[in-house]
């Protein structure tokens, strides 16, 4: 019998970002030695009130922290970079490698967690290369919507695999080279065992917009606009914020900046020359009132409706310096991510009342996708011809369409998988397949300043107290006595308006001190978190019996 010698094998692994978007966080493992490749975090859902944002579940690397090689980031975006003051405590202080605006910006954020010991990044660019035990990484530059992207060709003793890290094709980009796809069949020369190619924009035909196209089109709103122009976008789309900056310019315009990250991420990208301009085209937003209006731009935050954003101020006309007039010109330069329709719908409406010309990106092409669509993402299957194929980054929907373009292309179904989080893939120069073996994977929620300290049952209670209110039973008993003393005091917030209720409240109140008097009135020791219980189920019941809603309930009892 002749013995067959075994395959060596590669382990991926998601933790976060795959089957839900958001906080991207890969794994590639070798030998128990240990790759990481981004940290990203994600912001809450509308079901998780007072939760700050969430990161991916590391415990996997629990225990295995002196395997971990280094971290490579690929971009500055958050859901690439968030978590890294969250985890990296937890990791030690591994060796990371990013850009230098990336790097701008995880250093920059870190000063947020000033008593974290100091970061340990590595400037990398395009053409890089570094060795992590037996993964050889080059970096390459990609097209997305903020500079400094980089995509990843990794060598391992399995074979070559190419990580796209987010992108776009490009062939006119803002501040930037375009695509060079020489460069990338270069790559593809040396041979793809795994492509790894990001999914946002699989369910999307076509081709996104390249930035010149949306030049062209913000560039017919300032040429019309008498007025000013308040313009929002993400603080973390460094090209678009440029093209405002370069147009303003162009009509001498000033540019005000209002809302903190906004502000920071211009610095960082000035001082790292990564937006260009021109001296004193900058003004503080309190001087707004000393040009005509004709010549100024304000530049903000919270294009997505958020609620301490400055856009959300100007609607409420609650800001200090901007209140909307007639002639302004009101410019949403992103696209709404989905759950934010209604407030987004809600900030148009206002500043339509207000006078305000409105631009948004369904009307006009004034936001590009910094994603590759289908035709792209067919283009990049193509230039790479890789062996397997592995779609990362996208909602489960997107994953799967971006599989199917894989086929479409030619690729045999075996050579293709898709993964959720938490799945453990495992790679051989001749097979892709997807293990039993699962690893947690369930996102962490951060709360303030505690990590994960917030569980399911902290969550299901803010839950309830958004929906239904609250709802507080103090009863004081005689002890001696067993029974009762007076009425129950009865505080609700947010449930049902008190005055209104008075029949309600007294049923109520009648109740508790039957259910209390029943179980403390056979004399003896009473069991009072029994009689908390009964207070708790049996009034829940009784309000949802009469009015469809269920308060939280806390009873609360006094022995004198
Ligand atoms: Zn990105």
């Amino acid at each position: 019998m002749i013995q067959q010698k075994k395959q060596p094998n590669l382990r991926i692994i998601p933790l976060g970002g795959f089957g839900e978007v958001g906080l991207n966080m890969l794994l590639l493992e070798y030998g128990g030695k240990i790759l990481i490749i981004d940290m990203g975090l994600g912001f809450p859902g509308e079901d998780m009130p007072g939760i700050d944002c969430v990161i991916p579940n590391v415990s996997y690397l629990k225990g295995k922290e002196r395997n971990i090689l280094g971290a490579v980031l690929t971009h500055g975006h958050y859901d690439h970079i968030g978590a890294i003051p969250y985890i990296i405590p937890r990791l030690g202080s591994i060796p990371m490698y990013a850009s230098l605006l990336t790097k701008g910006i995880i250093l920059k954020r870190q000063e947020d967690f000033s008593n974290q010991p100091k970061l340990n990044i590595e400037t990398v660019g395009d053409r890089s290369k570094i060795q992590l035990g037996p993964f050889q990484i080059e970096f390459f530059r990609q097209n997305h919507n903020i500079p400094d992207n980089l995509g990843l060709f990794i060598k391992t003793p399995v074979g070559n695999i190419l990580h796209t890290s987010d992108f776009k094709f490009d062939e006119s980009p803002v501040n930037e080279p375009p695509t060079d796809f020489e460069k990338l069949k270069g790559i593809s020369q040396r041979g793809i065992s795994l492509l790894l190619s990001e999914s946002t924009g699989a369910e999307e035909e076509g081709h996104s917009l390249s930035e010149e196209t949306i030049f062209k089109n913000l560039d017919k709103i300032f040429e019309k606009a008498k007025g000013r122009i308040i313009a929002a976008s993400f603080a973390s789309l460094i090209n678009r914020i440029q093209q405002l900056i370069t147009l303003s310019e162009k009509y001498g315009r000033k540019v005000a900046i209002e809302g903190r990250s906004m502000k920071t991420n211009i610095e960082i990208c000035q001082n790292l020359k990564k937006i260009q301009a021109k001296k004193g085209t900058f003004i503080k937003t309190k001087d707004i009132a000393k040009f005509p209006d004709s010549k100024i731009t304000v530049l903000c935050t919270g294009a997505q409706g958020e609620e301490a954003a400055v856009f959300m101020k100007i609607a409420n006309r609650e800001h200090k310096f901007v209140q909307l007039k007639k002639e302004d010109t009101v410019i949403f330069s992103s696209s709404v991510i989905p759950g934010n329709e209604r407030t987004v719908q809600f900030l148009k409406d206002e500043f339509h009342r207000q006078g305000a010309k409105v631009f948004h990106y369904k009307m006009m092409d004034i936001h590009a996708s910094g994603h590759a669509k289908q035709e792209e993402l067919r283009k990049m299957l193509k230039i790479m011809t890789p062996k397997f194929f592995l779609p990362i980054y996208g909602q489960y929907s997107m994953l799967v369409r971006h599989a199917e373009i894989a086929e479409e292309e030619g690729m045999p179904a075996d050579n293709i998988v898709v993964a959720e989080n938490g799945q453990v893939i495992n790679l051989t120069p001749k097979r892709i397949s997807i293990m039993r073996e699962r690893v947690p994977s369930n996102y962490i929620m951060v709360d303030g300043l505690g990590i994960g300290d917030v569980g399911e049952v902290v969550l299901r209670d803010r839950q309830n107290l958004a929906r239904d209110g609250m709802f507080v039973i103090v009863v004081v008993v005689d002890r001696q006595a067993g029974k009762v003393k007076g009425s129950p005091d009865i505080i609700s917030r947010g449930f049902v308006y008190l005055r209104e209720s008075k029949e309600l409240l007294k049923d109520t109140r009648r109740r508790v001190i039957g259910i209390v008097d029943r179980s403390a009135g056979a004399g003896g020791a009473v069991n009072w978190t029994y009689v908390k219980n009964e207070i708790r189920n049996k009034i829940s019941e009784f309000l949802f019996f009469k009015t469809k809603r269920r308060p939280m309930i806390l009873p609360v009892v006094i022995e004198v």
